[in-house]
Parts: structure tokens; sequence; C-alpha cells
């Protein structure tokens, strides 16, 4: 029997194939790898590719599996973002800076997946230090939407949504700082959470801006995020914002049973944000999320319409504190310890000066810039410390719009996937495609993406659940119940017309 099928299978029904000896780890690791050498040269989802470890990983799987101690992600095949540190391979964080980095060791999130025994096939693009929205700032070139090769996958996480939608794997990590997770994962029509802030261990997760980032999962629909999450969630000492919480089997919430079958959202309140869906919005995202929301009001959910005033203010405050954050957190790549160093240099100085010049793309510069001047005396006060304070208003709107509802829902971007190039001369016109995403990280909540329709061009388009903190497992079942009684999710890129092999992959 041909096991080609299992390119669409869901991570439940791989597991299935995995524990009936339907197929083996090597085999599926194998069959996701060819997919990944015929299909990457056009779409640019990789910058590392593991084969030999991958294989060395499927054959201690089988072992493990044949030995009756498998577990849910044993044999699994899934790819990291390149923003984990993977011990023995490439961590480039998409920068010419670490172009050439071998991380000594693994961030605590690649060896808990390790642990779990899944098989990691290589490494995903991204924005430069996960700076952008669209993964065209990566040194080793955008990644393309397997919707539309011409078009974005959305960012910063780009190259793991897009590896996802074109099945080249069937799940992979990413990192959320202001909708990194979220938006790839509207552009490329999969789902995607971004857990509570201290959940996942940011130790060997390389930093953007430290009180914003947050790992979280990609799949192509909420019981394979569950999975994936369950995973990677834990306590971590060496990261001293990880939470020390009891672990939670999100999978086996999703699965838990209702009351009522028809209706299983039922009691469940939605709270509508009046600022979400102000002018702004696509028309045609407008109508694939009021028809979500039907969809939701069908499994027994209500809607009412809550205030986040201070969501508009959103983007200046985050635009302000994640440069701040990155602009610190970036001075340890300074030619000396880390990644590249200038050939030639005048004193210490210059190198400092032409290896941060020459190591960094014109984002990651944008963004020291910026940082710095925020933070810089005489600034500081009106800009950092302002934005602090609106950090703190946005937070108490969610936390008084969660006193009237249990979710708040509205659509992940104000915009479908743009052709690549079209926002490159202007980055402010980049940034408010954040607008809907930003303000969750700001207060470090929980929020996942799911796909609920496709625009005019055939698009896919991204509704947004937000929950309170530590509502991951009730977002996710929300999400799988509508799942249940929807097909987006299923909805795969024909990538067989799509895919011209005069598209060759391109290095900025
Ligand atoms: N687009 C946002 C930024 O450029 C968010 C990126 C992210 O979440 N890593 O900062």
């Amino acid at each position: 029997m041909s096991i080609a099928p299992l390119i669409d299978a869901s991570v439940a029904s791989l597991r299935q194939a995995l524990d009936s000896k339907q197929v083996s780890s090597v085999e599926l690791a194998t069959l996701f790898l060819d997919r990944i050498a015929a299909h990457d040269p056009a779409l640019n989802a990789f910058i590392t590719l593991d084969r030999e470890g991958a294989l060395a990983a499927a054959r201690a799987a089988d072992a493990r599996i044949a030995a009756g101690q498998a577990g849910p992600l044993t044999g699994i095949p899934l790819a990291h973002k390149d923003v984990f540190c993977t011990e023995g391979t490439l961590t480039t964080c998409g920068s010419k800076m670490l172009a050439n980095f071998t991380s000594p060791y693994d961030a605590h999130v690649v060896g808990l997946l390790k642990q779990a025994g899944a098989v990691s096939l290589g490494k995903t693009n991204m924005d430069e230090f996960a700076m952008g929205s669209s993964t065209e700032s990566s040194f080793f070139g955008p990644t393309r939407n397997p919707w539309a090769l011409d078009c974005v996958p959305g960012g910063s996480s780009g190259g793991s949504a897009a590896a996802v939608a074109a099945r080249l794997v069937p799940i992979a990590t990413g990192t959320d700082t202001g909708g990194s997770v979220r938006q790839p994962a509207a552009f490329c029509g999969i789902t995607g959470i971004k857990p509570t802030y201290g959940l996942v261990s940011r130790y060997g997760m390389v930093a953007y801006a430290s009180s914003l980032d947050q790992g979280g999962a990609f799949g192509a629909c909420a019981e394979d995020c569950a999975l994936l999450l369950s995973a990677m969630t834990g306590f971590d000492r060496r990261d001293s914002t990880s939470l020390d919480r009891p672990p939670e089997n999100h999978a086996a919430a999703l699965r838990a049973s209702v009351a009522d079958a028809a209706r299983p959202l039922a009691g469940c309140v939605i709270g509508l944000p009046r600022e979400f869906f102000a002018a702004g919005m696509s028309a045609g995202i407008r109508a694939a999320v009021d028809a979500a929301l039907d969809e939701y009001r069908k499994l027994g959910a209500t809607t009412r319409e809550v205030s986040l005033p201070n969501a508009e203010l959103a983007i200046p405050a985050y635009y302000v504190l994640a440069p701040a954050e990155a602009s610190s957190n970036l001075s340890r790549f300074d030619g000396v310890r880390y990644g590249h160093r200038a050939a030639t240099y005048a004193d210490l100085d210059d190198m400092y000066c032409k290896s941060r010049g020459e190591g960094f793309g014109a984002e990651v510069q944008r963004r020291i810039l910026v940082g710095t001047y925020v933070l810089s005396h005489g600034y500081y006060d009106a800009y950092y410390l302002q934005a602090q304070k609106l950090r703190r208003l946005i937070a108490e709107d969610f936390r008084r719009a969660f006193a009237e509802c249990d979710f708040i829902a509205g659509p992940t971007s104000p915009v479908t996937a743009w052709a690549l190039g079209a926002m490159s001369g202007d980055p402010v016109q980049m940034y408010l495609a954040d607008i809907y995403t930003t303000a969750v990280n700001l207060a470090g909540l929980p929020a996942l993406s799911h796909p609920c329709g496709f625009d005019d061009a055939g698009l896919p388009i991204g509704l947004q659940l937000i929950g309170d903190y530590f509502a991951e497992s009730r977002l996710l079942a929300s999400a799988h119940h509508f799942q249940q009684a929807t097909d987006w999710h299923q909805r795969r890129p024909a990538l067989s017309q799509c895919v011209p092999d005069n598209i060759a992959k391109t290095r900025t």
C-alpha cells in the first residue's frame, strides 16, 4: 500500500500509522524529505536540511516504537524555526551575522521535542532575527507562499508556516513577538498558536524582544498544534520568566466529551472588539470572519460587543518597546564572540562597526537605531516610558474585556498575503499590518489563528481567537470544534500546478 497519502495526514493519524506498523519513522522521514527536495527549491521554506540527523532520529524512534515506549510525537517529522539553537547544526536566525554559526547546545524546546522522539528534518527560513511580517528580510532570500508563489508567506516564521501549508512537514515550531506565528499561519491557511508568555522556555531561542518573545506551534489543525504545544511546554530554570505550572495535555482537553455534541460551545461567550471591526479590514476578510462567527454561533457560542479602547496604540507602543529590547539583545553580536567578523578593520571600534554593518541587514539596523534612540538620555521618558504605560493600559483593556467574555475574536490580519516586494520600500506600512496581533504580546496573552476562508484571489484568511491567561486548552478546543464542522483547514495549495521549475532559490 502506498504511504503517499500520509503527506496529508494529521499527527494523530500518523501516530496510528506508526503504531500499527503501516509505516516506519524512517519511511515517514524519507517521504517528507523527498517532498522537501521536490518543492523547496521553489518555496525556500528551509535554510538547513538535516537528512542524516533526521534519519538517525527516525531509526531511534522506530526502536522506541518497537519497544512499546512511544509518546504522542515519537517518530513524527517536524521542523524548527531557525531561531531555535540546535546542537551541531546551523542556527542562522536568517542573518548573515550567524550564517556560519553552529550552536553548541539545544534550545529547551528543541531538547524537549528530541526527548519526545520527534524527528527534526531541518531549520526553517525567517525574517532576519524575527523582525518582519513577510520573511523577505532573510539573508537567505524570501520564502514564497505555497498558495501563490509571487506572494509572501507572512512572517517572521514564514518558513515554518509555508512548510506546513505545503505539507513539506506535518508540524513546525515558530516564535511570536508581535504576531509571527499567527500572521503567517493566516497567510498560509494553517493553524498557529502563541501561548501565554512564560509557558514556553526562551532558553536557546535567540532573543529579539525578551519581554514579548514566545515560542509557538504550527499545524494544519488545532489538534496538531495541541500535540506540539503540549510537548514544547515545561518549566525551565534556565529561563527566569519560565512558569512552573503542572503540565497540560491540550490534545486530551480537546477530545474531552461535551454535554451537547451538536452545540459543543454552548455557554461560551465570544467578545467582538468594536475597534477590530471598524474600518480598515478588507471586504473579503470581513465576509470570511463574519461567516466564521456564524459558525461559532451554530456551535452554541454567543457573541457580544466588547471594547479595547487602547488597541490602536498597540502598534506605536510595540514599535518602541520591541526595537528598544532588540537594540540591547543584539549588542552581543559584536564580531568578537559570535558570528560574522569583518575581514579587515583599523581598530576595535572599527571592527565592531564593520562587523555589525556587514552582518546585519537593513531592517535589523533600522530597529537597532530606533531602539537605541528611544532608550537614549532625553528620549527615554518621552518614548520608552510612555510606551510602557501604554502597555499597561492595553493589558487592562483585555482584563476588562475578559470580565465579559471567554474569548475575543477578530481577523488575524487586515490584509491577505501581499505580493513579494510590495511593502519593501515602506516599513511603516508593513508595521501597520500587525495591528491585530501586537496587543496580545504586549499583554502576554495566548492567541491562535485558524483558517476561515479565502479572498477573491484564492489567498487564505485567518480568524484570531484570543484567550485569557492560560486558556490554551480552551482556545484549541474551540478551534477544534470549529474544524470538526468546517473544512477550511483541510484545503491544500495545488503545488504541482503552481511550482514552475524556473523559480530558482534567491539569495541576497
Ligand atoms: N512583525 C512584527 C515585527 O516585525 C512581529 C515579529 C515577530 O513576532 N517576531 O516585529
